[in-house]
């Protein structure tokens, strides 16, 4: 693949290559980069079972990462996913019985975010070199919680950037504020607002596409970039993991290449069951993709409806990364099954920030074929996790819980059989309080320490690195904004 090239799912014309994406993050007309082909697997299953992850990784980034050397693939690829995950295979398959569980969360900062995140930087600072970037990079990012913290342990202190995180101040977890609170580097800055993720990522957004601000920011010597999902250089490194947890079920003897597996993905904002659409459009053998949604079930009924109604109540769970109305990366998909029709894509999102809903065609619905969603309740999510623990005493957290709710329903729903891996997207130590919770109710009332303990006893399991780093760690960030003064606050940061 000599060149592959980017354009925006809002089609103003704009064509990049994949470093320009990277570097931009949101298209110029506000549309989100997609590639113009999705390439093929690069080589045979059989070959690509013998690779080891980051080998994996170069073979899938680069497929997609066309304008990349292969001496830059390599030097971003070996730079992330080093000793800084703590094991060697990176995105290891856990069996529970019958069950699979890919496990994303071996990175610094304990959640799935961090397969892409510790990569970006590197992708972005050659990007920069790559087109000649004589600005500094500020990464904005909205966080329903992990995002932010992976990002900045990625982007703390790498030369010639600087990060902004806004978070909302009651929408996560003690253990993910606490992270984010406390995070060093002198390029970093966190700060809560109240208001929810929803209202976080579209001030973001918005400011993104804000013209003038922008012409701001480049007479004072700064670009903003982003490190959200809508990022392609956050999607493709996603990519790599789900072919990954395929090879290794075939290296178990678990699947003969070219058998059909199913994949399910606690899903808030599209983007990691987008990347397994894109692992299953190169050709990997995936018959559904499953999306699972917490008591937030707007995708559930998009799915069964063909109606995106965002307009509905919006609950706190104990699945806060996935407490989401407006999935962004659902766009890329929009396009994808309106024949990549851009300006039909343009009006279904104006409809959506107009009114707060849009209807697929019929056609279009037909096209939705891949996926097939569902949603656990809170209640739905705890039993899982109880469940698990009881069957096999393997603590899950309670995002993946949910997805292994959704799959159990769906399970006695249709009587697929079809084995199934369940993207494990955080370690239960992020959730401590209400993974205890539904194991064993008893420990409620307990400090955060003893949950940690607590939590060890009940899986057998040490504490990784990022809570015990968190018994010291120092406060740094301490300001909070409402929606209206996220931009200057970010101003203010940047002194402009
Ligand atoms: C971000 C996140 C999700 C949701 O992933 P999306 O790509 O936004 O759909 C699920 N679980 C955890 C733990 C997360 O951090």
């Amino acid at each position: 693949m000599a060149s592959l090239y980017y354009s925006s799912t809002r089609g103003a014309g704009e064509r990049v290559t994949a470093s320009q994406a990277v570097l931009k993050g949101l298209a110029d007309d506000g549309g989100l980069f997609v590639p113009e082909t999705i390439p093929a697997l690069p080589d045979s299953l059989e070959n690509l079972a013998k690779l080891s992850y980051q080998e994996l990784a170069k073979k899938i980034m680069g497929c997609f990462l066309a304008d990349y050397t292969e001496e830059e693939l390599s030097y971003c690829i070996e730079g992330a996913y080093d000793e800084k995950f703590d094991t060697p295979s990176i995105a290891p398959l856990h069996q529970v019985g019958s069950e699979y569980f890919l496990e994303l969360f071996h990175g610094k900062t304990i959640a799935f975010k961090d397969m892409a995140l510790s990569v970006l930087p590197y992708l972005m600072t050659v990007a920069a070199k790559k087109n000649s970037l004589q600005q500094k990079i500020i990464i904005l990012t909205a966080t329903s919680g992990d995002t932010g913290k992976a990002a900045m342990a990625g982007f703390a202190d790498v030369p010639g950037t600087g990060i902004i995180v806004f978070y909302p101040k009651d929408g996560v977890s003690p253990v993910q504020e606490k992270q984010m609170v406390t995070q060093t580097g002198d390029n970093t800055c966190v700060i809560a607002i109240r208001g929810n993720f929803d209202d976080a990522q579209r001030a973001v957004k918005k400011m993104f596409s804000d013209k003038k601000l922008a012409e701001e920011l480049l007479s004072a010597g700064y670009v903003f970039s982003s490190a959200n999902s809508i990022n392609i250089g956050r999607l493709v490194p996603q990519v790599v993991y789900y072919i990954y947890a395929y090879l290794q079920l075939m290296n178990k003897g678990a699947v003969r290449a070219g058998e059909q597996i199913n994949v399910v993905v606690p899903t808030g904002n599209f983007g990691n069951i987008l990347a397994a659409y894109y692992a299953k459009k190169m050709g990997l053998p995936v018959k559904k993709l499953i999306c699972a949604s917490n008591r937030n079930k707007v995708l559930t009924d998009f799915f069964a409806t063909g109606v995106y109604d965002r307009r509905r109540e919006f609950y706190l769970t104990s699945s806060p990364s996935m407490d989401i109305l407006v999935s962004s990366n659902l766009e890329r998909l929009i396009y994808e099954i309106a024949g990549c029709d851009a300006a039909a894509t343009k009006a279904f999102m104006d409809e959506l920030s107009e009114k707060g809903l849009y209807t697929l065609t019929e056609e279009m619905k037909a096209r939705l074929a891949d996926f097939c969603a569902g949603f656990a309740s809170e209640e739905e999510t705890a039993a899982a996790i109880k469940k698990i623990y009881d069957a096999d005493g393997y603590v899950i957290d309670t995002h993946t819980a949910v997805g292994a709710a959704v799959l159990e329903k769906y399970r006695a729903e249709t009587g697929d059989e079809t084995i199934a891996v369940t993207a494990s997207t955080a370690s239960p130590f992020k959730f401590a309080r209400s993974v205890l919770h539904a194991i064993d109710p008893a420990c409620d009332g307990h400090t955060d320490e003893e949950q940690f303990a607590d939590l060890e006893r009940v899986s057998g399991v040490a504490r990784p690195a990022a809570i015990r780093e968190l018994e010291t760690a120092k406060v740094r960030h301490t300001g909070v904004t409402d929606e209206a003064g996220m931009e200057a606050a970010v101003k203010a940061y940047l002194g402009i």
